[in-house]
């Protein structure tokens, strides 16, 4: 661990070096009020984390749901039992699915009754009731609903249709062309739009409903498409499948020139943060998937959902539904999710780098949002934390720099963050990087006040003050330590990722500071 007394003590003098105005002051003691006032940020914020704007991914906006069981546990259920067992036998007892449709033939006599399945022959001669009215639903229920629907507009449900089409969406892989997979479930008859402001609320709202937590829509630009796709060389197919290798990620495309069609005209950019226990166990105990899944779960549903609306929609973004079509993260700055930040990586003023992106592509008519400007560079200037504690040593220093992208911007060494992480025993896992950035901090009062003032205030002095109390608090083990002997952690392991407490046999060492 670092000498945290000789680390404050630099910040301080960081602070006092600072040259502050009496103007700046002002403006800041003004700004700093201000914000105080702005809806009673402080007092009220310890108890509404529960709002659209503040969702951590997996709350509810039901808001805190709670019921203490302990008090009513009883020794037995309040069932009764009498008879016999008797287990459930799914072909003959499920009317829904079974029973009806996997006879509909039989039942209809089409086939015959002797066609029946003998263990539902063997019911109905139990069950003549049930006969007839299996045979009724055919006949008569649902000749009369076709009969209902036909006057009804069924534009109405256009919405509620598409919702529940969103929710098996991850049933269909992204895998092929664009031109066949991006139509493939598209309705005939698109719903036509009306004002595309508010589509852009309604795609926002099912995106946050489909397990989204932040989400920004821009247009694309082509710069951010990926010439050429990832993926496995299509004549690398046959020797893959001779040798029994199914590439089975990257997707998409599948290797080759990205022609970028005419329907991708909005990218609506979902973000998931990691789970903040986890983020804060980093290296050793960190996953990146969690948060992969839930923003590609979400941005599949999102799609299934367009494309049940009569749009063209195609995911991509992550590695869990594809990552070889599109660049995620300038097109979330695009969005206004964030800014780029000194690891070269998106930074969210809610959660600082600690999100995993998913992009959803489509003509939709949505009215694109416009990009932010949270100060970060000047932070970003003032903080280098994040190049300090880089345990590969692969995050610069420096001022932002041309890249080959034409781009002038920070940029991590990949190389040599690849050659840490593939080095960190049993996860080859690192985010570092994501954890011990200010920005990213457990949403409570005074992280939320921090950060409505750093966002506002160009004087400068907020970010000292932030830089201040991330140092002084939230100190972290240095680059070194992230490396052999030591392994550490960023924070303690959380209580249910400790395998010891649960289990026999495990050295607790790991566990120890
Ligand atoms: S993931 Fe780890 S090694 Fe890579 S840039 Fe971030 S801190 Fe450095
Ligand atoms: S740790 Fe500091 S320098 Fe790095 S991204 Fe976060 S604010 Fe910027």
């Amino acid at each position: 661990m670092e000498n945290n007394q000789l680390e404050n003590g630099s910040v301080v003098d960081k602070i006092k070096s600072v040259q502050i105005s009496r103007r700046s002051l002002f403006k800041f003691a003004g700004l700093a009020g201000g914000v105080a006032a702005l809806g009673g940020i402080a007092a009220s914020s310890f108890g509404d984390a529960k709002s659209i704007d503040t969702m951590m991914g997996w709350e509810s906006e039901q808001g805190e749901v709670y019921f203490n069981r302990e008090p009513f546990r009883v020794d037995k259920p309040g069932y009764e039992i009498k008879g016999p067992v008797n287990r459930v036998d799914q072909d003959v007892d499920s009317p829904t699915f079974r029973r009806l449709y996997y006879q509909e033939d039989a039942l209809l006599s089409k086939k015959g009754e002797e066609n029946l399945m003998p263990r539902l022959k063997e019911y109905y001669a139990k069950h003549p009731d049930k006969l007839e009215s299996d045979r009724a639903w055919f006949t008569k229920l649902l000749p009369n609903l076709a009969e209902e629907e036909k006057k009804m507009n069924k534009d109405m449900w256009g919405i509620a249709t598409a919702w529940n089409k969103a929710w098996t969406s991850m049933l269909a892989p992204l895998v092929g062309d664009p031109k066949e997979w991006d139509f493939k479930g598209v309705i005939k008859e698109p719903l036509k739009v009306k004002d595309p402001k508010e589509t852009s609320k309604l795609i926002k709202k099912m995106a946050g409903l489909f397990g989204g937590t932040l989400v920004g829509i821009t247009k694309v630009n082509p710069r951010w498409i990926l010439g050429w796709g990832g993926g496995v060389d299509p004549r690398m197919l046959p020797i893959l499948a001779a040798v029994g290798i199914d590439p089975i990620t990257p997707r998409g495309v599948r290797g080759g020139p990205i022609d970028i069609p005419d329907w991708w005209q909005y990218a609506i950019v979902i973000a998931v943060p990691h789970e903040p226990n986890l983020i804060e166990a980093t290296p050793l105990f960190y996953s990146p998937f969690e948060a992969y899944t839930r923003s590609g779960l979400a941005a599949a549903r999102l799609t299934g959902f367009i494309k049940a609306l009569g749009y063209p929609a195609r995911y991509n973004g992550n590695p869990i539904i594809g990552w070889d079509e599109l660049l995620p993260t300038p097109l979330a700055i695009d969005a206004g999710l964030g800014e780029m930040g000194r690891p070269g990586i998106l930074v969210t003023p809610e959660f600082g780098p600690s999100v995993k992106l998913a992009v959803v592509l489509t003509n939709l008519p949505m009215e694109p949002d416009r990009p932010i400007n949270m100060g970060l560079k000047d932070f970003c200037d003032k903080c280098g934390i994040c190049a300090e504690k880089c345990p590969g040593g692969s995050i610069p220093s420096g001022q932002p720099e041309l890249q080959d992208d034409g781009v002038v911007r920070w940029m991590s060494d990949r190389e040599k963050c690849q050659n840490y992480y593939a080095s960190v025993p049993i996860r080859h896992m690192c985010g570092v990087c994501y954890s011990v950035c200010p920005w990213r901090r457990f949403d409570n009062a005074l992280h939320k006040y921090s950060r409505e003032l750093a966002v506002r205030d160009r004087t400068g002095i907020a970010h000292q003050i932030m830089l201040w109390g991330q140092k002084s608090f939230y100190p972290s083990p240095s680059k070194d330590d992230y490396n052999a002997p030591t392994w550490a952690t960023y924070k303690d392991v959380p209580w249910w990722m400790r395998t010891d407490m649960f289990f026999d046999g495990i050295p607790e060492g790991i566990f120890k500071k």
